[in-house]
C-alpha cells in the first residue's frame, strides 16, 4: 500500500499575502502529521534563509508542483503555540487588513518564539522543609520572628513560593540563613491555575469591593458571562468604569475562566496597574513596552498556560493567548494607541472584538468619550449601550466656560482671566494644571530683519525651539542642532521667536508665581524611567502647585487636589484639515477636564480660544460630550464619512515625488474602473499632512464606500496591480484600512 502523500501549508513570517506549501520533514510519518494542528512551528527554508513558519493544515493535495516543493526542516511544537480561536482571529485580522498571515501570528509571538527557541513550560521555585527542618518543634527558632513565622507556614503548608514568603516578609537573606542551616530546600515546580472554578470570593480578592452605586449595579447585571456580547460603558469620568470592570473580573474568575484588560499606552499608569494589584489575589500577567522582553515572554506563557488569571496591556496584549478566556474588557476604547501606526496596522480594539465572538464571550468597551464608530454601534443596538452619567462617590463635575483671546494681552499664551484663576485657585490651597499640547519652548525661530525661519532641510517643516539646552529640535524628524544666536541669512542678531510650548509657560509661571512649586510634564521631563511616579507623588502630597502638561497628563492619572484646569490652546483641533480630529479634540477636552474637582471642591475648566463662539464648541460645553458626539454623527452621515462608510487609505512616499504620485494614480485607476466606479469614492492622490519627511515626499489616496465588502474587493484588485507593477516595488507604500488619522 503505498503511502499517502501529505503537504504541510505554513505561514511564513515574509511580507508575501500568500501560505507556503511544504513537503513533510524527511523523517516523518502519515500517523504523526495526521494528529498535527494548526498553530504548530514548523523551521523551514525560505530562499536561502531558515525561517520559523507556523502550520495552518495538513492538507492531500497541492497546488504547487509537487516536484518544485522542499521539505520542512523540523516540528518545532508538540502542541500550538497559538490556540485555535486565536489562530482564527489572526486570519480574520491579516484578511480585513490585507496584511500577510505569517507577519499577523509573528506579531502574536514574543521575540525568543518567534525566532524558534522552545516554548518551556514555566515552573517556579518553591521553598520546603529539609527533614531536620520538619523535625524542630513549632515554636523554635524563637530569636529571629521571620525564620520563625516561615517555619510554622511550612510545618502548615507543604511550600511556599516566592510570592508567599513576600506576604510573610521573609527576605531572601532570611532565605538563605535557613538554607545554610539546613533547614529549608529550594525546588522548581508548575504552578498550578488559581482560582479553581467555583472559589469563594475571599479567595480571589486582596481587599473589599466597594458598594456599587444604583447605575453601577445595574451596568454589572447587564453584563453576562458564557456569550458573545457587545457592551459601551459610556460612563463620565470619575464614574467608577474601573470599579465595575474589577467587580465584573472577579464574577469571571470565580467562573475559573481569565480576563483580558486592555489599556491604552497613555493610560498605563502605576496607578491603574497598582488598583488591579491591590484588588485581587490571583496572577497577574502584564504585557506592555515597560515589562522587559524576557519578562514578557514569561508573562505571555503564563497567560498561555493559564497560570495568570488576568493579562493586563497595552494594544500588543489583544493577541496575547490564554487557555480559558472568560471576558475581554477595553478601557478609553477611543484611544487611538489601539491603533497600530505601522507595519501591521490593527485595532487592537476591533481585533478584540472579533476574538471574543471567537471565543463566544463578552466584551466590554468603556469610555467617557466614546469614539464615534463605537458610539453609532451603540446606537443602532449593535452594542448593548450602558450608561453611568454621575460620578462615584462625592465628586461632582467640573464647570467649563470658554476664555475669549481675541485682542487679550497674552502672557506666554495665557490671558489674564487665566492668570488670575490660577492666582485664585493657589491662594485656596488648591492645584491648577495649564494644559499645552505642545513641547519646547516655541514653535518657530525667525530673523525679525529679513525673515529667515529656522527649518528642518529634511521635512521642510519649523524646528521647534527648545531653551535648556538651548537648541533647535525637528519633532517629526527628531533631528537636532544648536540654535543660532544670530540670523544665518542677514547675519543679525535680532531673532526672534512666535507661538507657546509646555517650556516657555512652564518658565513664566515660575516668575510669576515664586512662592509655589510649578511642575512641568512632558516628553522631556520624563525620559527617566521614574520621572513622572516622581512627578506625581509630589503632586498627590496634596499641596498648592502649578503643573503645565502635554496630553500625558490628560487620562487615567487621578490628581486628588486638582481644582482649575485652563486648555491653552483649544483651537487646534477646529482647524485641521483632518475631518476626525475635531473629534478628537472634544475627546480630549473632556479627558483633561475629567482631571479637575475628583476632590471635595468642584471644579472649573477654561478652554482658551480665538472662536469661543464656535458651534462645536459650545454644545460640548454647555450639552456635553454625547450632545457633541451626536452632532458629528450627524454631520459625518450627511457627507457619507465613516462610521456611515468604510474607509482605507493608501500612502505612498519616495525620494522622487513623482513617483509617489504615480503609483497611487494606478490605484485610482482601479478604483475608478468600471468594476468599482459605482461604489467607490476617491480622494487624492493629495500630499500627507506632513508633506515630507526625512527627504521622502508623502502622499496618500482615500478610498471610500458605503459596503464594506466593495471596499475589500477594490483594495484586493488594487493589490493585485501592484503585485505585477515594478514602481510598487521601488516605491515604499502602505495600506490603513480604518485609518485613526487622515
Ligand atoms: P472611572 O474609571 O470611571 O474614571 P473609577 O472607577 O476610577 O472611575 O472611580 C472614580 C473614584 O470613585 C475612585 O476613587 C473610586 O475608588 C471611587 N468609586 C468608584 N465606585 C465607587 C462606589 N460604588 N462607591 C464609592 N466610591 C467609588
Ligand atoms: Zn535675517
Ligand atoms: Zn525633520
Amino acid at each position: 500500500m503505498s503511502q499517502k502523500q501529505l503537504y504541510l501549508s505554513l505561514a511564513m513570517p515574509v511580507p508575501l499575502p500568500q501560505l507556503f506549501d511544504y513537503l513533510p520533514p524527511q523523517d516523518s510519518s502519515t500517523d504523526d502529521l495526521e494528529k498535527l494542528c494548526a498553530g504548530i512551528r514548523v523551521k523551514a527554508s525560505f530562499g536561502n534563509r531558515a525561517l520559523i513558519g507556523v502550520l495552518i493544515a495538513v492538507k492531500t493535495h497541492t497546488d504547487t508542483d509537487p516536484d518544485k516543493l522542499k521539505h520542512a526542516d523540523e516540528i518545532l511544537d508538540s502542541s500550538p503555540c497559538l490556540p485555535e480561536t486565536l489562530i482564527n482571529t489572526c486570519r480574520w485580522a491579516s484578511s480585513y487588513y490585507h496584511h500577510p498571515l505569517g507577519e499577523v501570528i509573528s506579531a502574536a509571538l514574543p521575540k525568543r518564539y518567534r525566532d524558534g527557541e522552545p516554548i518551556e513550560k514555566t515552573v517556579e521555585p518553591v521553598w520546603t522543609l529539609t527533614t531536620d527542618g520538619k523535625g524542630l518543634p513549632f515554636d523554635a527558632l524563637k530569636r529571629s520572628k521571620k525564620q520563625q513565622a516561615l517555619l510554622q507556614y511550612l510545618l502548615k503548608n507543604n511550600a511556599a513560593s516566592q510570592a508567599q514568603c513576600k506576604t510573610l516578609e521573609v527576605s531572601s537573606a532570611t532565605l538563605k540563613t535557613m538554607k545554610d542551616k539546613g533547614l529549608i530546600t529550594q525546588h522548581y515546580i508548575q504552578p498550578q491555575p488559581q482560582p479553581q472554578p467555583g472559589s469563594a470570593p475571599e479567595t480571589i480578592l486582596k481587599e473589599t469591593p466597594k458598594t456599587l452605586n444604583d447605575q453601577q449595579q445595574l451596568v454589572f447585571e447587564n453584563i453576562r458571562h458564557h456569550q458573545f456580547q457587545c457592551s459601551l460603558i459610556e460612563g463620565v469620568t470619575g464614574s467608577g468604569k474601573t470599579e465595575v470592570y474589577m467587580q465584573v473580573i472577579a464574577r469571571t474568575l470565580q467562573t475559573g475562566k481569565q480576563a483580558l484588560v486592555l489599556i491604552p499606552e497613555i493610560g498605563l499608569t502605576p496607578q491603574t496597574l497598582r488598583r488591579f494589584h491591590q484588588r485581587f489575589n490571583v496572577e497577574i500577567a502584564e504585557l506592555h513596552s515597560r515589562v522587559s522582553e524576557v519578562e514578557r515572554a514569561r508573562n505571555w506563557q503564563k497567560a498561555r498556560e493559564g497560570i495568570a488569571r488576568i493579562i493586563i496591556g497595552t494594544r500588543l496584549a489583544a493577541l496575547a493567548p490564554s487557555s480559558e478566556l472568560g471576558i475581554i474588557i477595553i478601557d478609553e476604547e477611543h484611544d487611538t494607541s489601539y491603533k497600530q501606526q505601522d507595519g501591521f496596522r490593527y485595532s487592537a480594539r476591533d481585533l478584540s472584538i472579533y476574538r471574543a465572538s471567537q471565543e463566544k464571550i463578552p466584551v466590554i468597551l468603556g469610555s467617557a468619550t466614546p469614539s464615534l464608530e463605537s458610539l453609532q454601534n451603540a446606537l443602532c443596538g449593535r452594542y448593548q449601550h450602558l450608561k453611568l452619567s454621575q460620578r462615584a462617590g462625592q465628586a461632582s463635575m467640573p464647570a467649563m466656560q470658554t476664555l475669549d483671546m481675541r485682542n487679550q494681552t497674552l502672557q506666554s499664551g495665557l490671558t489674564t482671566d487665566a492668570l488670575t484663576s490660577i492666582k485664585q485657585t493657589i491662594d485656596s490651597g488648591l492645584q491648577a494644571l495649564v494644559f499645552l499640547n505642545r513641547r519646547g519652548y516655541a514653535p518657530l525661530l525667525y530673523c525679525h530683519v529679513c525673515g529667515w525661519n529656522a527649518r528642518c532641510p529634511s521635512c521642510d517643516l519649523n524646528y521647534t525651539l527648545h531653551h535648556n539646552p538651548r537648541h533647535l529640535h525637528c519633532h517629526h524628524c527628531d533631528q537636532q542642532r544648536a540654535a543660532p544666536n544670530h540670523c544665518p541669512a542677514c547675519q543679525h542678531t535680532q531673532l526672534a521667536y512666535s507661538g507657546t510650548g509646555t517650556e516657555q509657560t512652564w518658565e513664566a509661571l515660575q516668575k510669576l508665581f515664586p512662592d509655589v512649586p510649578v511642575i512641568r510634564i512632558d516628553r522631556d521631563t520624563t525620559r527617566g524611567k521614574h520621572d513622572m511616579d516622581k512627578a506625581l507623588e509630589e503632586i498627590n502630597k496634596g499641596q498648592a502647585c502649578i503643573l503645565v502638561g502635554t496630553q500625558m497628563l490628560a487620562k487615567g492619572h487621578h490628581l486628588k487636589a486638582l481644582n482649575l484646569v485652563v486648555i491653552s490652546n483649544t483651537d487646534q483641533g477646529l482647524m485641521s484639515p483632518d475631518f476626525k480630529s475635531i473629534e478628537k479634540m472634544g475627546q480630549l477636552i473632556i479627558q483633561v477636564a475629567g482631571r479637575a474637582g475628583r476632590g471635595e471642591q468642584p471644579g472649573r475648566v477654561l478652554l482658551q480660544s480665538y472662536q469661543p463662539e464656535h458651534p462645536h464648541l459650545q454644545l460640548l460645553i454647555n450639552y456635553g460630550y454625547h450632545a457633541f458626539a451626536l452632532e458629528l454623527l450627524s454631520m459625518r452621515k450627511q457627507a457619507a464619512l465613516p462610521p456611515f462608510a468604510h474607509s482605507a487609505l493608501l500612502r505612498a512616499e519616495s525620494k522622487r515625488e513623482e513617483n509617489a504620485i504615480e503609483l497611487l494614480q494606478l490605484a485610482k485607476k482601479v478604483a475608478r474602473g468600471p468594476n468599482h466606479r459605482q461604489n467607490i469614492t476617491t480622494i487624492g492622490p493629495l500630499p500627507g499632512f506632513i508633506e515630507k519627511v526625512n527627504h521622502r515626499y508623502r502622499f496618500q489616496l482615500q478610498l471610500t464606500c458605503a459596503n464594506r465588502g466593495n471596499l475589500h474587493q477594490c483594495i484586493d484588485d488594487i493589490l493585485t496591480v501592484f503585485s505585477r507593477n515594478a514602481l510598487s516595488k521601488r516605491t515604499r507604500w502602505s495600506l490603513d484600512v480604518d485609518p485613526a488619522e487622515y
